[in-house]
């Protein structure tokens, strides 16, 4: 059995009523295995320039039909969980989607347009968001994966360095205790500096602070900023998790992030560098030379 296996059995264990919603992490977790994704990454050859992820600027050359057969997915194990928000959701079933401006919005974080899209579609917006922020998952591990030796080793921006997102949570690793911020939807790692938010920059420790949840048996901590009320869970481990349980990390760690609520503090929305990707059907691509 593998991680990711445990990973999810461990918490359809201790939260028997997530078990609708772990059977969409599941697919999609199974999907970043498809090595078809990694066909789609494009070579790079430059080094990576500062602040800049190397997602930003690129042209996918996606095929269409890979899209839909994944959000097609989704939507139906989301379907079947029989709660009425992901019942809105059926329509995406049958509507005529453009299905790569979907995938470009879900990879760009642009929730606005992805309200515009479950608006058109009359389906609950958060639980289309959720949904849809799924979608670029296997393609963003498969670019992780594949752009390994690209990336920036003196890093130090606050998002990651592959896709621009805001960390999921920060890992402090091994005896050295070095520390790490890990990315939700590509799976990637990127050393950290202690007492710095990586959400306004902030280093003067007067400004942040971190929150020890009272109730026992909870591991890990809140890193929180003063100033702009944002926070990190931080977790201390022998070694970094495996890319694609990040995401299940995030979620075995909830209770953190209720803690964090309760005393005034988030996670911004939206991505954490703006992205400019253009994404192009591999097919159409392809006819344009003949
Ligand atoms: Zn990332
Ligand atoms: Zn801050």
């Amino acid at each position: 059995m593998t991680a990711i296996d445990t990973g999810l059995q461990d918490l359809k264990r201790r939260h028997p009523e997530w078990e609708p919603w772990l059977a969409v992490v599941q697919e999609v977790l199974s999907e970043t295995t498809n090595p078809e994704w990694d066909t789609f990454v494009p070579a790079r050859t430059r080094a990576q320039q500062s602040k800049v992820p190397l997602l930003a600027d690129i042209t996918l050359a996606l095929d269409k039909r890979s899209v839909r057969r994944l959000l097609e997915n989704l939507i139906r194990i989301a379907h079947r969980s029989g709660t009425p928000e992901m019942a809105t959701l059926e329509p995406a079933l049958h509507a005529d989607l453009d299905f790569l401006n979907l995938f470009k919005a879900s990879l760009c974080q642009d929730s606005d347009r992805l309200k515009e899209i479950a608006a058109d579609l009359g389906a609950d917006s958060e639980a289309f968001q959720a949904v849809a922020a799924l979608l670029p998952v296997p393609l963003l591990n498969a670019c992780n994966r594949r752009w390994a030796s690209s990336k920036s080793v003196s890093w130090v921006e606050g998002y990651c360095p592959v896709c621009g997102a805001w960390p999921a949570f920060a890992e402090v690793r091994g005896i050295e205790r070095s520390r790490y911020f890990r990315c939700g939807r590509c799976g990637g790692e990127w050393q950290a500096h202690c007492l710095f938010c990586p959400y306004c920059g902030m280093t003067d420790h007067n400004e942040l602070v971190s929150l020890v949840p009272e109730k026992s048996g909870v591991t890990g901590v809140i890193d929180a900023c003063k100033r702009c009320v944002g926070y990190a869970k931080t977790f201390t481990a022998l070694q970094g998790s495996l890319p694609a349980k990040v995401l299940l990390d995030d979620l075995a760690s909830a209770h953190l992030d209720l803690a964090a609520l309760e005393q005034g503090y988030k996670r911004p929305q939206g991505a954490g560098y703006s992205l400019d990707v253009t994404v192009t059907d591999n097919g159409k691509a392809w006819r344009r030379f003949f």
